[in-house]
């Protein structure tokens, strides 16, 4: 199955340090051959970005806050110029502020709403308009990351499942939109892993505990296993595939009780 992506230029949003899921699928994708540009959100991460990005031959490592537009048209500027179009866009990012992921729900402020959903879901319909413009003609593949709490309550996730719900609703518009310029657009919704963004949410050992209890396989899933089924998504495996939210979670969404 070696060099599966041969000659494709993915962009990863979403890489914080080697625990992201964004670098496991960054990883996975290398593996199969494909050339590989990052962001990172801020100064600091540049520090724990870049060696990782240039470590995998990486030429393109770039700031890139979402919520800032001239910040995302640079980052698609600089891919036009050194690539000249795009193949594959992983979309990696969340926000929530620390105090909407531990208290009632109902106390969501309008800023705190407002700041989940634009990080979380408002910057995929943004990042995915200017891939678009770079895949137009060769077809392309976006994947984005979501969680159960889109679909259920999940005590402490709150916003971000709100969010979430947003997100996997863009996924199927953006599907729509796109699947005549044969770009598909994906979700995978994975159970929980324990990463920097995943360290905020109160309780998050429980979840973990709770879900490796209850799933049909009896265990929690790791990174690498969301970036095998990444692979499939973006590659010619999924070839027919869009709009859809692909949940890799040992089986605990199926569970009623
Ligand atoms: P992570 O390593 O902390 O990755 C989250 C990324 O989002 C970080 O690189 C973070 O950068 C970035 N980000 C936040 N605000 C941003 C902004 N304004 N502009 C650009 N980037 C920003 O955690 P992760 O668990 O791998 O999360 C990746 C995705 O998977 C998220 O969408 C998450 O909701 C989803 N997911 C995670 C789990 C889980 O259990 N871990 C389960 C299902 C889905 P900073 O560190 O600078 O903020």
């Amino acid at each position: 199955m070696e060099g599966l992506l041969k000659g494709k230029r993915a962009v990863i949003f979403g890489v914080a340090n080697e625990r992201s899921i964004a670098w496991a699928i960054s990883e996975a994708l290398h593996a199969e051959g494909a050339e590989l540009a990052f962001t990172y959100a801020g100064e600091m991460l540049e520090k724990r970005v870049r060696p990782l990005a240039e470590g995998i031959g990486a030429k393109i490592v770039l700031p890139c806050d979402v919520t800032k537009d001239d910040e995302i048209e640079k980052v698609f500027q600089a891919l036009k110029q050194e690539w000249g179009g795009l193949d594959i866009l992983i979309h990696a990012i969340a926000f929530a502020a620390k105090e909407d992921l531990s208290r009632a729900f109902v106390l969501t402020s309008r800023r705190g709403f407002q700041l989940a959903l634009d990080v979380s879901a408002y910057s995929l319909v943004a990042l995915t308009r200017h891939a678009a413009a770079l895949m137009e003609g060769r077809g392309g593949s976006v994947l984005t990351m979501t969680y159960l709490g889109s679909e259920r309550v999940i005590p402490n996730y709150n916003v971000m499942g709100v969010a979430k719900a947003a997100l996997e609703a863009s996924v199927r518009y953006l599907a729509h939109d796109l699947g005549p310029a044969g770009i598909r657009v994906n979700a995978i919704s994975a159970g929980p892993i324990k990463t920097l963004a995943a360290a905020g949410i109160s309780g998050f050992k429980d979840m973990l505990h709770y879900a490796a209890e209850r799933a049909p396989l009896r265990r929690n899933i790791d990174a690498e296993e969301v970036a095998k089924t990444a692979l499939y998504l973006v590659s010619d495996l999924g070839s027919a595939v869009t709009g859809e939210v692909l949940h890799v979670d040992a089986g605990y969404n199926i569970m009623g009780m």
